[in-house]
């Protein structure tokens, strides 16, 4: 009763005018319980919260640690729409990514790996069709072997470009060019390939001036002999193929067009990825190794703009460069 004593005579007893002592013990006593039982649940709600926070925290901790170990398959439970759910759900996002592109780089070590054998594995066997007197040593057999090492020779160039690409170590060099003059040498250079299949190739002229942009020239004339190349490969015997360039806006935009089949609509942004061909056995026929798009992506992007697939009114695909323009000099 030490609290009861306490009370009584206190400021607080005098105010509440009629108080008697066993009231104010009473009302103490329910003030006690009411003030600990409110201590223990906050004690108790604080507990749950914390543990409803730093639960998920402690799985998403595990879980980084255990990619950092190189398992990627690792996935954290999303529960409740709060911060900490949106994270585990952003983390899980980041795992998928990371699994797709350690796929996609498996994949690519495995294809380069599978072309290199191939082209060594063919010029072997022409050799060894000499060596052992199946096939004659004559002038076929030695260009057969120097056209084989010559795609070789390629792929090896285009390997070492993507290389150089992902290493961040791709510089180009600059300078101002006109594209009209750009697409008019890179079709001239087709011309005997294009003439072959009986394909007109055609640079259109536009009504007005502009089509300017800073590039890197040797790259920038690989990526629209990839995009040429293409399109007579690509387009039936007989068939067109148009080569524009023109300002649009803060941009400038080259298409090369085709007769040719086109590309439908989920297989075009596929079409960009390293070694992705459409019709395998009929880019394997012409040689093709689904390198020569991702590239060109990459080499276009280097320089600001972008490439993209849409129908043309030849009838097949429209390849679609997009470059940062320069203004025409007064
Ligand atoms: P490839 O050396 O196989 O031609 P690319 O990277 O240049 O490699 O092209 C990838 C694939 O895109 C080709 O295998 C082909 O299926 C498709 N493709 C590219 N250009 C065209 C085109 N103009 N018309 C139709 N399909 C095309």
């Amino acid at each position: 009763m030490r609290l009861k004593s306490a009370m009584i005579g206190t400021p607080w007893a005098r105010c509440i005018p009629g108080a008697n002592e066993l009231f104010l013990a009473k009302l103490m006593k329910t003030l006690s319980i009411a003030i600990l039982v409110s201590a223990a649940l906050a004690a108790l709600l604080g507990l749950g919260l914390s543990i409803q926070i730093t639960r998920p925290l402690a799985l998403l901790d595990g879980a980084a640690r255990r990619i950092a170990a190189g398992e990627l398959a690792v996935m954290v439970p999303v529960s409740g729409r709060d911060e900490v759910a949106s994270l585990s759900a952003s983390f899980n996002a980041m795992t998928e990514e990371l699994k797709r592109l350690d796929e996609a780089k498996r994949r690519i070590i495995a294809d380069s790996a599978h072309e290199r054998r191939t082209r060594v594995t063919l010029i072997r066997g022409l050799l060894e069709g000499v060596i052992d007197g199946v096939h004659p040593l004559d002038m076929d057999m030695i260009k057969s072997v120097h056209d084989e090492t010559l795609r070789l020779s390629r792929l090896i160039d285009m390997l070492h470009e993507l290389e150089l690409i992902d290493s961040g170590e791709l510089k180009l060099s600059l300078d101002e060019v006109e594209l009209i003059p750009a697409l008019e040498k890179a079709a001239s250079l087709f011309g005997p390939s294009a003439g072959e299949k009986g394909i007109c190739i055609e640079v259109g002229r536009p009504d007005t001036d502009g089509a300017r942009a800073r590039v890197d020239v040797l790259r920038f004339d690989e990526v629209l002999y990839n995009l040429i190349g293409n399109a007579i490969k690509y387009s039936p015997k007989g068939g067109k193929v148009l080569c524009t360039a023109r300002r649009a806006g803060p941009s400038v935009r080259v298409a090369i067009e085709d007769s040719g089949p086109g590309i439908p609509e989920p297989e075009r942004e596929k079409v960009f990825e390293r070694f992705y061909r459409m019709d395998k056995s009929r880019a394997q026929d012409s040689g093709g190794r689904g390198l020569g798009l991702s590239i060109g992506f990459e080499i276009v992007k280097a320089h600001g703009g972008s490439i993209g697939i849409e129908d043309s009114p030849l009838g097949g695909s429209s390849f679609v460069v997009t470059l940062p323009a320069i203004p025409t000099p007064a």
